[in-house]
């Protein structure tokens, strides 16, 4: 769009006509060379003079597009105005022209210094303010970074991990608090640990002493007293296996215990559970097998026979009659399934009984009779090396365990 108005052009025409006559005879008059010419260029205007002018348009592809005060305007194809002005008591007509458009942009606005110059500046301000909040913001990245990985490690038992406290604010105050709450954390598990490791250790001398003076008295007692000497037998057992299960379970859960390092090693996996069955009394329960050959893993088998003999001899306490075991590779992972066709765990109680002491039949008989400890150190063999255990009711009616064991590369 012309940002020229065609009044405006007239005015300037009529500027220039009015100067050229007052200065047309006189001495280094501004419009010599009009006059000498009949030619000149002002800036953007060019100004001629015709004489006896035939009514020919000023230009070739201009068009009239009309009449003023006897001054006839045109347009050409650029839109670009012409007028041609009679002179006054002459037979000269002026012709007024523009060659250019005095708004157009000549010059593209990137050439433009000022623009540059804004451009420029704009540019630097906001490099500058960018690297001013990115370094500080990429440092705090850094340090939380580092901190949630203290966090991870001390989720995985690393309970000595502390985070760094020498960092800005406020990671600082974060990593402060955290390392109290670590504190606290590892004291209250190593007195946990300490206590939960003692107690089954004091117990063993006084009962071993028990064993002893039951053994005395047994060779002085009357035929009719073995039966209560048999029992005293049994109740001193039970007290050994009860510590033997706490120890072992404390250890699999203590976090940082180096006793039960996991040891992997490649087994045959058909072999060694055929094996594990073998080992276990059976109780006149029928056991079938469903065992693929030659699946060879990378495990750890003390933990392997913890969750394996675990699973198999409840398998065997709680069953009616009937226990199947499975061996099977799947694509990522080898699943052993344990399942039984006795009353089943009801879905409510799966994850209750991998708690320790936790029995669904709370009287203890003599046939189940077991402390809740037996799952309890399966899961945590497990979770050791890294196995997981399901659970879910069995085709046989029972309850169903499987033990997913991730192929290694
Ligand atoms: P326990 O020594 O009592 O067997 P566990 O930790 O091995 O301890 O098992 C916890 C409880 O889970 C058991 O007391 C029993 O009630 C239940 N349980 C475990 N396995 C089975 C199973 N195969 N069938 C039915 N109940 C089971």
């Amino acid at each position: 769009m012309r940002k020229a108005d065609i009044d405006v052009f007239l005015k300037d025409g009529d500027f220039f006509l009015d100067q050229y006559i007052k200065q047309k005879d006189k001495e280094n008059s501004l419009y010599d060379d009009l006059e000498n010419s009949n030619h000149e260029v002002f800036y953007i205007f060019t100004l001629k003079l015709i004489s006896h002018w035939d009514k020919s348009p000023p230009c070739h592809s201009c068009d009239q597009i009309f009449i003023k005060n006897s001054t006839v305007v045109y347009v050409n194809e650029s839109g670009l105005y012409s007028a041609i002005y009679p002179v006054p008591n002459s037979n000269q007509h002026f012709v007024f022209s523009e060659n250019a458009d005095f708004f157009s942009d000549e010059t593209a606005w990137y050439k433009e210094p000022t623009i540059i110059f804004i451009l420029t500046l704009t540019f630097s301000i906001v490099f500058i303010l960018s690297v001013a909040i990115y370094l500080p913001l990429r440092q705090l990245q850094k340090q939380t970074q580092t901190f949630q990985q203290t966090q991870r490690k001390f989720g995985l038992g690393k309970l000595s991990e502390r985070a760094n406290e020498q960092v800005p604010e406020p990671i600082k105050k974060l990593s402060q608090s955290f390392n109290k709450m670590a504190d606290e954390i590892e004291s209250r598990v190593i007195q946990s640990q300490i206590f939960a490791q003692a107690i089954p250790h004091e117990v063993r001398t006084p009962l071993s002493r028990i064993q002893l003076v039951n053994d005395l008295l047994r060779i002085k007692s009357q035929a009719e007293n073995t039966e209560l000497h048999d029992d005293i037998d049994t109740y001193i057992d039970d007290i050994n296996n009860l510590t033997s299960n706490i120890i072992m379970l404390s250890k699999l859960t203590s976090m940082e215990s180096s006793f039960y390092e996991t040891h992997k090693s490649n087994i045959n996996m058909s072999v060694y559970l055929r094996s594990r069955v073998e080992s276990l009394p059976k109780n006149n329960i029928r056991i079938t097998r469903d065992i693929t050959e030659d699946i060879v893993l990378r495990c750890d088998s003390t933990m392997a026979r913890l969750v394996i003999d675990n699973l198999v001899k409840n398998a065997i306490k709680y069953t009616h009659s009937h226990v199947h075991i499975s061996l099977k590779e799947h694509q990522e992972y080898v699943e052993i399934t344990v399942e039984d066709n006795g009353s089943g765990i009801p879905r409510c109680k799966y994850k209750e009984v991998f708690l320790p002491f936790s029995r669904l039949d709370k009287s203890r008989n003599s046939k189940t009779g077991g402390f809740g400890l037996g799952l309890a150190i399966a899961s945590a063999a497990a979770h050791r090396s890294h196995l997981a255990i399901e659970i879910k009711e069995s085709t046989l009616s029972g309850t169903q365990f499987s033990i997913i064991i991730p192929t290694e590369s």
